[in-house]
């Protein structure tokens, strides 16, 4: 008699390819995203008790498309380029039926050439700030263009999150624009960029072929109920 092998699944859940009903669970988490509030510093930011998600990067990294395509918006991310809100921390509620359970948090790119020396100092005492001290801060995510690789300012944002980092902050390198990557490029760069992030996860991600969007998508809502994880990890108790 032979002993049937037990069925195995056509396409095997990993990092890259998150079960399909939690990619689901996580798009439409994400899609309920909307505006909270904006503010020039630190202080003038309420406090809150939900995880906070953090997106930073260079300008032009594509950190407003990759927030608008996870969260399936055309429009979201790019309030961040109001005037008046370039140089802003603007903050999105997630969660259901109105109730809160996580924030997106933008924050403005740096690195942009045109802006004055006096303004690139302040905003980069603002981001740090942020990152150093805000206390439900849960995940950082940082935008990378992968045909530049870490910049010096990425390199510098690593060095004032990297104690938090060590205490559990977790911290995702998102590789955006993979779609002008060839395979080979694209995976040279992923291991590259792993050796760079310090123990922190590293996607490539493109918002034209949605490449990486349900891999980001679970990471997050992972990261941002962690409760929920403990549970399934939890074996049911007998009755
Ligand atoms: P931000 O300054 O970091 O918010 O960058 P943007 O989101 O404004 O994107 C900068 C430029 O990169 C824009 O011209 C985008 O259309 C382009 N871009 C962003 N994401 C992608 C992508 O996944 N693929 C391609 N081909 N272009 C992208």
């Amino acid at each position: 008699m032979t002993i049937p092998s037990p069925p195995t699944p056509a396409q095997p859940a990993s990092a890259d390819t998150p079960p399909k009903s939690a990619a689901l669970q996580a798009l439409g988490w994400l899609h309920t995203a909307r505006f909270l509030t904006t503010a020039p510093q630190l202080h003038f930011l309420p406090e809150l008790d939900v995880p906070e998600i953090a997106f930073v990067g260079r300008s032009n990294a594509g950190k407003s498309t990759c927030i608008n395509t996870l969260t399936q918006q055309k429009q979201l991310a790019f309030a961040s380029k109001r005037p008046g809100r370039t140089q802003h921390i603007n903050l999105f509620a997630l969660g259901k039926q109105g109730v809160m359970d996580a924030v997106l948090t933008d924050l403005p790119g740096y690195g942009y050439a045109a802006v004055p020396k006096q303004d690139k100092i302040r905003w980069q005492q603002v981001m740090a700030n942020y990152l150093v001290t805000r206390k439900n801060l849960q995940a950082i995510v940082l935008m990378c263009d992968p045909r530049h690789g870490m910049t010096e300012l990425d390199e510098i944002l690593l060095d004032v999150i990297r104690p938090r980092v060590e205490e559990g902050l977790k911290f995702l390198v998102v590789l955006t624009k993979a779609d002008k990557l060839t395979r080979s490029e694209g995976a040279k760069v992923l291991s590259i960029t792993k050796l760079q992030a310090g123990g922190g996860e590293v996607r490539l991600f493109s918002a034209t072929k949605r490449t990486g969007l349900e891999a980001v998508a679970t990471l997050l809502w992972d990261w941002a109920h962690p409760a929920s994880l403990a549970s399934l990890a939890v074996e049911p108790t007998a009755r």
